[in-house]
């Protein structure tokens, strides 16, 4: 049985509490992945301690240096694509298609922030006095905190730990505990890469470790990526610092199908983003909201859809939806049956929990949907993290709106239809942070930003270039050549 370790100031080292965690497959929970380190707050500590170290130099490597180093690191990841992708399946149960997916999108991010390197542009601007010059340029704030969930273990990582590291900070990285496998894969590719020790630290362990880097007088930048319970927990513990908090949190998506909608193509939407690794993505199209004149129809060839998919373990081919990520995970996806089923919805297909032959060594569950709902029920208001729809009726585009709207979350949605006065509207009208037409609510590319509204975020967006106002902030400079005092809004 392996034993991983944390990285601390260059070095793979154990915890100072003694203790360690399992990690296991939730496809197969015999199957025991490894241990790794129970770290305490002191790790944390001393992470940040190695973090602030390198800061001093690393802030002055120019940024087209740092960027080669995260070419590499991206050169990398590329050739260890499979073997990352099969070590995520095997952690966290996605397929494996999804998981090269997921492992392709922090290949494609960091040679995105590579090239950053050499642009971070900023404004130059003619003063307002004579003999004067006036710019901005982007400069880092020094230690930055990464905090990870489990359901895209290396993309998420990269999309904070990237771009923190071509601004020129430094970072301490506390991954979920469910896929610390994927984060050491990720930051041994860093340290490979040519990373300098202290500059990327790697801590693993559970809430008190994550409250510790959310706290700490020597962070600057709290990135958080997580439910909405736990991000507003971060963002208090980090307010009286003065920190900047970065959160993304979770979601409620819809998908949107009009009248004119193509069905065959709508239908292929609705399994993809409602059942796409088992729901359990923040963009999943949990809420599929039909007019009323295509309604049965949908709801027919949907389900018929939904009952074929083969649920197994993700590593074998031909499989379709992977487990729940674990117990507890399983268990939240029944009590919202129960809680549809009790609201009054009707159970179109799925409901149990997979629990004979192979599948009672994991965590599997029946991919579920409910019709006739109700916007304001629960199962269409909460995120359940799991795969179960719910198809709401609607009567036009207005009503879809004002329930697509209708939700305290606001990152992906998406329409369904063949006519652009719809598509415009909607796109105008929905508000939240992603959205698309004529394709599911999943599907983001890096070079654009990601993230949502309401209390899926504040207002940050990480992806794109959006990402470096994350991680770098904004210094003005003026030089005056004139060799006198000059007065500005005075000396006009
Ligand atoms: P979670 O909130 O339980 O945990 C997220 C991370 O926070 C983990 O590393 C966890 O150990 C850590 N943590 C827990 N308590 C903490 C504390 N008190 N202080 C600091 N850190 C703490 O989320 P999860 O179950 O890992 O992930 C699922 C959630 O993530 C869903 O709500 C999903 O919508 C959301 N998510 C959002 C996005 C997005 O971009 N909006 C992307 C992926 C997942």
């Amino acid at each position: 049985m392996s034993t991983y370790h944390n990285f601390i100031d260059g070095k793979w080292t154990l915890s100072r509490s003694g203790t360690v965690f399992e990690n296991r497959n939730p496809a197969d929970r015999d199957d025991l992945i490894g241990v790794f380190q129970q770290s305490s707050p002191a790790d944390a500590e001393e992470a940040l301690a190695a973090a602030a170290r390198a800061y001093r130099s690393w802030r002055l490597v120019p940024a087209p240096k740092r960027a080669e180093v995260l070419f590499r690191a991206a050169q990398i990841i590329e050739q260890r694509k499979e073997a990352f992708a099969r070590d995520m399946t095997r952690e966290m149960g996605k397929v494996l298609e999804e998981t090269r997916g997921d492992v392709q999108e922090a290949v494609d991010m960091t040679y995105f922030m590579a090239g950053e390197g050499r642009r971070q542009y900023g404004q130059t601007v003619p003063s307002e006095l004579r003999d004067k010059f006036a710019m901005s340029v982007r400069q880092p704030l020094g230690v930055c905190s990464v905090i990870t969930p489990w359901n895209f273990p290396m993309a998420i990582p990269s999309w904070k730990i990237v771009p923190a590291l071509v601004c020129g900070n430094t970072v301490v990285f506390k991954p979920a505990t469910l896929t610390p496998l994927s984060a050491v894969n990720f930051v041994k590719v860093l340290e490979e890469a040519g990373v300098p020790p202290g500059v990327v630290n790697l801590v693993t362990g559970g809430p008190d470790v994550g409250t510790r880097l959310s706290t700490h007088d020597e962070v600057r930048v709290v990135s958080f990526t997580g439910s909405t319970s736990v991000g507003r927990t971060v963002n208090q513990n980090a307010a009286s610092g003065c920190k900047k908090v970065h959160l993304e949190m979770g979601g409620k998506n819809v998908i949107m199908l009009m009248e004119d909608a193509d069905l065959d193509l709508a239908v292929d939407g609705c399994v993809w983003g409602g059942f796409g690794t088992s729901g359990q993505r923040c963009t999943a199209a949990s809420r599929v909201v039909v007019h009323e004149r295509i309604y049965d129809a949908f709801l027919e060839a949907f389900s018929a859809r939904v009952r074929s998919l083969r649920v197994g373990n993700g590593a074998e081919s031909g499989v379709d939806m992977g487990p729940s990520v674990s117990e507890a995970q399983r268990n939240t996806v029944q009590e919202y049956v129960r809680i549809g089923t009790h609201e009054g919805a009707t159970l179109v297909t799925g409901g149990r929990a997979l629990t004979t032959g192979a599948w009672a060594r994991g965590w599997f569950h029946e991919p579920t949907i409910f019709g006739d709902v109700h916007p304001r029920m629960r199962i269409a208001q909460e995120e359940i993290f799991g795969p179960v729809v719910s198809v709401i009726r609607c009567r036009s585009l207005d009503e879809a709106i004002a329930i697509g709207n209708d939700v305290p979350y606001g990152l992906s949605a998406s329409i369904y239809t063949r006519d652009i006065n719809k598509a415009f509207t909607a796109m105008r009208d929905l508000y939240t942070g992603i959205f698309y037409v004529n394709a599911p609510t999943i599907g983001a590319e890096v070079h654009l930003p990601f993230g949502g509204t309401k209390t899926t975020g504040n207002g940050h967006r990480e992806a794109g270039t959006a990402a470096l106002d994350v991680f770098s902030e904004w210094k003005s400079i003026y030089l005056d050549f004139s060799g006198r005092l000059q007065r500005a809004q005075i000396d006009t």
